[in-house]
This record gives structure tokens, sequence and C-alpha cells, in this order.
């Protein structure tokens, strides 16, 4: 029988818990527009009465069951008209917009977001659902392809079967809203399984996905561990794809288990970890790149996959470069998510606490710590950390936390680039030039899936900026760009001879 679990009592500190807010019992409103008033009186209305629900984990046996009832009900989604399918996500994303305080009351208290980060991502989730209803009108439309007289080529997309979507706990809205929409519209069915620490939001989009007018058996949500419940709907043989986002190593797990099966080739998008550098030469102006820095490392705590981990910056100007960002990161207000004043807030748990600790004592032997200590075990919060190392190489692994390390570099850039290129990873990258030739051209040497030039590297903007790296940092495509959606697709020619009787 399914375990009960709750969700808001493990080992969470106290301010994660409603009953024991301190700032979220009033939005401290005063003096403020009376619109900007109003907002926040409704966004701290929904965290008034907000409650971390219990959600039950799938068994081994319901995994088999829901995967059998997604093969089963693929025919039928996928020979909906692909308008009927994208008039359901923009009702969801219509939904959604209708409950975005409560949502985000839910992110906060479950995902631990700040309110800024939480709003951001309900949006994030409602762009995910309108261009991706948007892109399917478009792209399943049949195509007829030019070629000989008496032959008429046409071809289609269209969904692959029953895909399961897996996703992390540091986006669990958007990240699992899109995924799950970039499978439905192209008519697949999906089984969902989010990331064991944050249930309860996938559980308000799924349920307005089904309001919206996705049957239950097209949408299915199975909540559990990723080591049981995960790897076992990866092993259903009845799975048509899998869409991957979270760390390097799960991800290759998954593909090899995906290798390891009989029957047929099984695709996966996998979008991973990265440590994603800013190389500053000595034309960029200080004060730009502290900003850029500050919001790029120590924004969400650091639980972006887009973060800043290594800054480059050149001898020249980098006593003053890290000055500035010692000052800009020590004026970070570190602690409770819900006081509206916070810019950084805790980690998701105590295992994400202690790794980044680990990374944290590992480095102050090992480099120069530059700001000083500010780890809080109870509440799991963590103050922005400097630490400066000497060789790119040194920052291997992905710390996933408000820690930066920073390195003096001079000679030529394109080795810099070079170095940063030989981690492995390839997610994002900032470059600070003032000289717009010598950005192009290291951009075009970065094996980097995301560019940022004079600005922050956290940008992800559905449609506009999609999102997504290579190597280690995954398979490609970019989610919320042109070509993500076909990777779920089956294609199909239709080639008919006009010429014979009968045509
Ligand atoms: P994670 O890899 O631990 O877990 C991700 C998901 O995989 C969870 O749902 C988990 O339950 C599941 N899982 C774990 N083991 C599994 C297995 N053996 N088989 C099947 N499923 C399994 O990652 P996380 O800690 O939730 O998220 C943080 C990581 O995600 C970071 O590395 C971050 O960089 C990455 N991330 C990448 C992107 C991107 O777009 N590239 C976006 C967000 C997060």
């Amino acid at each position: 029988s399914p375990m009960e679990r709750c969700a808001s009592e493990d080992g969470k500190p106290a301010f994660a818990l409603p009953a024991r807010l301190y700032g979220a019992q009033r939005p401290n409103s005063e003096g403020l527009d009376p619109a900007v008033a109003e907002h926040r009186e409704r966004l701290f209305a929904a965290w008034r009465q907000v409650a971390v629900p219990r959600v039950p984990e799938a068994s081994a046996g319901e995994a088999s069951a829901a995967a059998r009832r997604a093969a089963e009900a693929f025919d039928a989604w996928n020979h909906r008209p692909v308008a009927e399918r994208a008039a359901v996500l923009r009702r969801a994303a219509d939904a959604m917009q209708a409950q975005l305080p409560p949502l985000c009351a839910l992110l906060v208290a479950e995902a631990r977001k700040t309110w800024p980060d939480a709003i951001a991502e309900v949006r994030e989730a409602i762009d995910f659902l309108r261009y991706y209803a948007t892109e399917a009108e478009r792209l399943l439309a049949p195509v007829e392809l030019p070629g000989p007289t008496g032959e008429r080529n046409t071809l289609r997309l269209h969904g692959r079967g029953a895909w399961v979507c897996i996703s992390p706990w540091n986006f669990p809205l958007a990240i699992f809203t899109g995924q799950v929409a970039a499978a439905l519209v192209t008519g697949n069915t999906v089984l969902a399984k989010p990331a064991e620490q944050t249930p309860a939001i996938a559980r308000e989009a799924v349920r307005l996905l089904h309001a919206a007018g996705v049957p239950a058996e097209v949408l299915q949500l199975l909540h559990g561990p990723g080591e049981t419940v995960g790897a076992a709907l990866v092993a259903e043989p009845a799975v048509a794809g899998v869409v991957f986002t979270g760390s390097t190593p799960v991800a290759k797990a998954i593909q090899r288990a995906l290798a390891a099966k009989d029957g047929p080739i099984v695709p996966l998008i996998a979008e991973t970890g990265g440590v994603n550098a800013m190389l500053v030469d000595s034309s960029a102006l200080p004060e730009q790149v502290a900003d850029a820095v500050v919001q790029s490392a120590f924004r969400s705590a650091g639980q972006r996959c887009s973060a800043l981990r290594l800054l480059c910056v050149h001898e020249s100007i980098a006593d003053g470069v890290i000055e500035m960002v010692r000052g800009a990161a020590q004026a970070l207000v570190v602690g409770d998510p819900t006081d509206l004043a916070t810019d950084v807030g805790p980690l998701i748990d105590a295992e994400a606490f202690d790794g980044v600790a680990r990374h944290l004592a590992r480095l102050r032997t090992t480099a120069r710590a530059l700001l000083p200590e500010g780890e809080d075990a109870t509440t799991h919060t963590v103050a922005p950390q400097l630490f400066e190392i000497r060789h790119v190489a040194e920052a291997s692994q992905e710390i996933f936390g408000p820690v930066l390390q920073v390195l003096r570099w001079r000679g030529d850039p394109k080795d810099v680039i070079a170095q940063v290129n030989a981690l492995g990873y390839g997610l994002t990258l900032g470059l600070q030039t003032r000289i717009d030739s010598r950005a192009l051209a290291l951009a075009a040497q970065a094996r980097a899936g995301n560019v940022y030039v004079n600005r922050n590297t956290i940008g992800a903007v559905v449609g506009v900026q999609p999102f997504g790296g290579e190597g280690l940092s995954g398979t490609g495509p970019k989610a919320g760009g042109p070509h993500y959606l076909p990777r779920f697709c089956a294609e199909q020619t239709l080639t008919i001879n006009t010429t014979a009787a009968g045509g």
C-alpha cells in the first residue's frame, strides 16, 4: 500500500512551516503604492492559508499499472487534433494565472523560494504552457514537400507514446510544467515523477491540467524517490521516451538503464548541471560586473543550474572587482524566505546543506576565503561565499549553493575559455568586455549553450532565451526554444503515387 509522507516535516527548519513564521505575518505594505500594497496583501492572504499536503508514494505495482494505462491511452490522445491539445494547455495557463497567489505561497512554503523567485517561477510555467501550445500548432501541421510530378509527399509529426518526465526541486513548478506540457501537446501521454522534495506543487499543476481537460490516464503523477519510483518508471517496457532535468550522474544512470532494456531504442532528453563561468577583461566596467556577478552567483541562494560558479577576472582590474563583489555580497539579506526583504533564502533541505558544507570545508583548506563564514545548520542558510583559486581546473564540480570561486588571469582570454571548455560542462557563460569583436569571438569559441554578454547569466526567458547546454550539461534541445518539441515527436512521410488508377 502507498506510504504516506509529509513533505513539510522532513528536517525542514522552523521558518518553512507556516505556524512559525515571523516575517510573513504582515506584508509590511505601509507607505507603498496602493496597487503594490494590494498585490502584497493578496500574496500574504494566500500565504496565511497555505498548507503543504501529504502525498502518497507510488508502489512498484502502481508504477507498472500506470505505465500500461499510459500506453493504452496514447492512440486516442495522439489522434486528437493538435488545436484541442493546445487549447487545453491555454486553459491550464489561464487557471495558473488566476491561481498565482496560492501557487506562489505553496512555492514559498514547500520549495523555500523567496517571493520574487516564486512569482517569476509561476510566470515561467505559464509561459511554457502558452509557448508550447503555439509551437505545437505550427509544428504538427502537415507539410507538403516539393517532389517529382505524379507524386505527393507530406511530412507530419505526431506523438511517440508514453513519456516519463522526471524533474528537479529547484524549479518544481516551471520545469515540471514545461516537460509535461511539451510531451502532452505533441500527442504523448505522461508519467510524471517530480522531485521528492517538492511533490505538492507538482500535484497542483497536475490538478490544473486535469481540470483544463487532460484525461486522468493521459497525465499520471507518481510520487517517490528517484532511485525507486523514478528508476522503476524508466525501466517500464511501455516507455517511449524520457525527459529528465537534474544532476549529471542521474542523467547518465538513466541513459545506462535505457540502453540495457530490451525492445526499442528509447530517446532521452537530459538537462543537467554546469560549472558556469564569467570572463571579465580589462575593458569591463567594474560596477556592471559586480552587479551581474552578485545576481548570477547568489540569487536563489545559488540553487539554479545557470548560476555563476567561477569568475575569471583580468588581473589589472581584479582587486577592484573583487572588492565590489565582496561589498555587494555582504549587503545581501540572508534568511527567512517569507520576509520580503530577503535576498538569499535557505537551501532546500539538510542534505543539500550538508553537500554545500562539505565543499566549503574543502575550499577552506585549498583556496583563500574572501568572505566570512556564514552557515546555519538549523535554518540551512548559507551566506554568500567567495574563494580565490589559482586554476580553472580547481572548479571542476558543481556546488549547488551561494558559493563563488574567483580567479585572476592574464594573457590571452582565449586560453581561459579553452580551460573552461575543458571542464566538460557547457551550460551558461558570461562575458564582460567592451570590445564587441572579442565578445563574439569568445562566444564562438565557448562550448556553452547560453552566452550572456555584459549582463547576468541567469535569464532563461521562454521563447526568447531558450535554455540548455551540451557536454556534461545535457543532450539538448533547448527548453522554451523552437527545437524542443520535435524531439518529443515521431515523424512520418506519406508518399502517394497520384498517377495510379483511382488516385
Ligand atoms: P537529482 O538528479 O538529484 O534529481 C532530479 C530528479 O531525478 C528527481 O526527481 C529525482 O527523484 C530523480 N532521480 C534520482 N535518481 C534517479 C534514478 N536513478 N532514476 C530516475 N530518476 C531519478 O537533481 P536535483 O538535486 O533534484 O536538482 C539539482 C540538479 O539539477 C543540479 O545539478 C542542477 O544543475 C540541475 N538542473 C539543471 C537544469 C537545466 O535546465 N540544465 C535545471 C534545473 C536543475
